[in-house]
């Protein structure tokens, strides 16, 4: 592939329910993806608690600057050479932001560099590292754009900064405010969904709005867990199927963010809220708030995930995974993929990859358990 820059045109703020940004080059969107949804903070800013209510509103101010930053930033294609053998290590860079906010800051820690005296610093290389190994060893890919793209990340972004997102260009992490959420590099799952914004961006593209966009979400989440479970050895029976599992404060009444397992029962805290997610369409959300609730049902595709992991059992990475990863990046899917359309490419995915059994039938039983239709309505159940 040939070095070609491209640029970012972002179309609408971060408060439209259009809000969604395009590349006009390599047919990839760097959709600016934040681990922690705008419900969550919208719930601390509007926090009687002063202290709270600012934490909130801080993280909500730093995500919207960032959003507006991308329309105005051209975005450089990282260089490869056409035929040029790709290394099977990563090249990975961690930056210090030292509590500012300038991109990507200072350089601390490169490939070939000694542990840090940091441990934040040496969570995010081991993040960036387990991340790269899974989408390889498991797929063959070579990092997020498939030629050895190098992974940038920066750390202490910002002060009390509530959130760790994926710019397009490089990770950014914050060390949280150490109440409500502790530092972001914590969960390896946090740091694997939000590189996998920038393997969907490399490929499926999905449009980060409504159905496609909860689709971009949960194949975050499920490549996102699947870099956990592949760095632990564990079979989708010993997993524990949550998102951010460690991320957030002694105090807060939950376990993570979101879970796959049962979607809607990650927290239920006082001052976050109540998990909202469903894990089935019968309690499908409809809101114009957070891109069309792409955080939101996205437990819907991530609980049929789930379904098809625990029914196969073993690695989740090697049937299950392999289903999901070829739909995403097969080709077929549209940018703008309903849950049915993605349901019924992960039935042929599961027949074309392991025949008509035991995955074929596995993949069908999920999408029906959580509501979402496989066949096409003329009679067959398999698109043609
Ligand atoms: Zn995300």
């Amino acid at each position: 592939m040939i070095f070609r820059p491209f640029s970012v045109i972002i179309v609408a703020s971060s408060d439209s329910p259009v809000a969604t940004c395009h590349i006009a080059a390599m047919d990839a969107t760097p959709t600016f993806c934040t681990i922690i949804p705008p419900h969550v903070l919208d719930k601390m800013a509007t926090s009687e608690d002063r202290a709270l209510s600012d934490l909130g509103r801080r993280t909500l101010e730093r995500d919207a600057y960032e959003r507006t930053h991308r329309r105005l930033t051209t975005v450089i294609g990282a260089p490869s050479i056409a035929g040029a053998i790709v290394s099977d290590q990563p090249k990975r860079t961690i930056f210090d932001a030292k509590h500012q906010t300038a991109l990507p800051g200072r350089k601390c820690r490169g490939e070939a560099d000694k542990d840090s005296k940091d441990q934040t610093v040496n969570r995010a290389h081991a993040g960036l590292g387990a991340t790269f190994e899974l989408y390889l060893k498991a797929y063959g890919r070579h990092s997020i754009d498939d030629q050895g793209l190098p992974l940038n990340a920066t750390v202490h972004y910002s002060q009390g900064y509530n959130n760790a997102f994926w710019n397009g260009e490089q990770m950014v992490f914050g060390d949280g405010d150490g109440e409500i959420f502790l530092d972001f590099t914590l969960p390896i799952d946090v740091i694997g969904h939000e590189l996998t914004h920038g393997v969907t961006q490399y490929t499926a593209n999905l449009t980060y709005f409504g159905q496609s966009g909860a689709l971009n979400e949960s194949m975050s989440d499920v490549f996102g867990s699947l870099i956990k479970q592949y760095s632990l050895q564990q079979t989708a029976d010993t997993a524990d199927w949550l998102i951010g599992a460690g991320l957030l404060g002694p105090n807060i009444h939950g376990d993570a963010l979101r879970s796959m397992r049962a979607p809607g029962t990650a927290y239920d805290d006082p001052q976050l809220g109540k998990d909202p997610q469903p894990g089935s369409m019968d309690q499908y959300v409809t809101t114009g708030r957070d891109n069309g609730g792409v955080h939101i049902n996205s437990g819907i595709p991530n609980h049929a995930f789930y379904l098809v992991a625990e029914s196969l059992g073993g690695y989740a990475w090697e049937k299950a995974g392999q289903i999901w990863y070829d739909v995403l990046t097969g080709g077929e899917i549209s940018t703008k993929a309903t849950f049915a359309e993605f349901a019924r490419l992960t039935v042929s995915a599961a027949q074309a990859r392991f025949g008509e059994g035991e995955a074929h039938q596995a993949v069908l039983k999920a999408w029906s358990q959580v509501g979402v239709p496989t066949s096409t309505g003329n009679g067959a159940d398999l698109p043609r």
